[in-house]
Order: C-alpha cells, then structure tokens, then sequence
C-alpha cells in the first residue's frame, strides 16, 4: 500500500488487493504444510501471517485529521515499524502458545510472522521506490534497517505470480485433501466449496477388483 501526504490536506492512497490476500494464502501453505493442526491453531497461524500490517490502520487517523490544523502521520511513521520487528514476532508468538498450551504452535507462529517480513522484503517497494527497510531490533534500536537491492514493487508481476502459485496450491489442497481457508471461518462453507471443486475436477476413483 502506497500513502502520497505530500499535498497539504489530501492523501491519496493506492493499494495493490493482492498484498494481504498474498500474506494470508503464504499463512495457509504454512499452516498446511504441518500436520494435525487444529482449525483454531491454523487461524493462529493464517492471522499471524497478516498482523504485521495491523500496524497500517494508523492510515485512518491520517485520513480522518488530513484536513485539520493538526495532521496526523501515523502512517509513515509507524507503518512497517510497530509491527515489523523480533518483539512482535515474539509477543505474538508467546500469545498463540499461551493461549493453546502448545509450544510448537508459538513457533509455527513465529515463523508465520518472520515469512510475512521475508515477503515484504522481496517485493513490497512502493511506487516511489520506497523500499520500506526491516527494523528488525525496534524499538531498541533502528538497526538493522533490512532491504534487499533486488525488492521489487507491490504491482510488480512476481507478487501477482506468487499469489496465483499460491491461489493454484489452495485450489488442490481443497481438491485432494478437503481443506481450504474457507474452514477458519465457516466449516459448512468449505464443505460447500470443496463439494463444488471436487465436482468439477473429480477425484480419482479407486476400483477395487477381486482378481
Ligand atoms: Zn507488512
């Protein structure tokens, strides 16, 4: 997402609908890929895969105080900050095992966290080029600030590749196994949308001959 205050008392917001949904589809192949998670904990997972960008929603007071004596900038002062370092990582990951008792879903959780940080390195450059750098030690220190001279931008064709890898790898999961991200929110809802897949690209049959 791209934040232009520079004109006194407009702000003009461009966001690419694919970066969150890519962050969640990047939470569910990991979620995915450990076996015999419950629902709950693949929502700890999927939803740690996005909370990053909670720290984002200081665009609304932005938005609200453009017009006033007093503009806020809570955008571009703590947006990729707040919510993109260790401390989250960890307070976020301490959160999930404390809440389920399970240590290894704490670090399911924290790798969730790390991997959105990864794909906002690789390609989360703005329109203006800004690279949004990683405080990863924040708010102990402004070092390091990451960024990767290779990041491309949020629009760039590798975001939109990925999302369609992932959406590919989400549509085959529903298929083979019966699951989709539908499930976090509505058990009946899968069930709907996986009956719908499965009618359209059947399952194998297995025929069983008495030889
Ligand atoms: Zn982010």
């Amino acid at each position: 997402m791209f934040v232009d205050t520079s004109l006194a008392g407009t702000v003009t917001v461009s966001t690419p609908p694919m970066n969150i949904i890519t962050h969640a589809l990047a939470g569910w192949g990991l979620a995915t890929m450990l076996p015999g998670l419950s629902r709950q904990e693949k929502t700890w997972i999927v939803a740690a895969s996005v909370a990053p960008d909670l720290d984002g929603l200081g665009l609304l007071a932005d938005v609200t105080t453009a017009k006033t004596d007093s503009p806020l900038f809570w955008w571009s002062e703590y947006h990729h900050l707040v919510a993109h370092n260790l401390l989250f990582a960890l307070l976020l990951s301490l959160a999930a095992a404390a809440f389920t008792w399970k240590v290894l879903l704490g670090v399911a959780v924290f790798g969730s966290v790390n991997l959105h940080f990864l794909c906002d390195l690789a390609g989360s450059r703005g329109p203006d080029g800004y690279q949004w750098p990683l405080h990863y030690l924040w708010p102990f220190s402004d070092w390091p600030a990451w960024a990767v001279s290779w990041q491309w931008k949020l629009n760039a064709w590798p975001n939109v590749a990925i999302s369609l890898v992932l959406l590919g790898y989400v549509l085959w999961l529903a298929r083979q196994r019966g699951t989709s991200p539908l499930e976090l929110v509505s058990p009946h809802a899968n069930e709907v949308f996986v009956a719908t897949i499965r009618s359209r690209f059947p399952l194998e049959q297995r025929v069983c001959r008495d030889l």
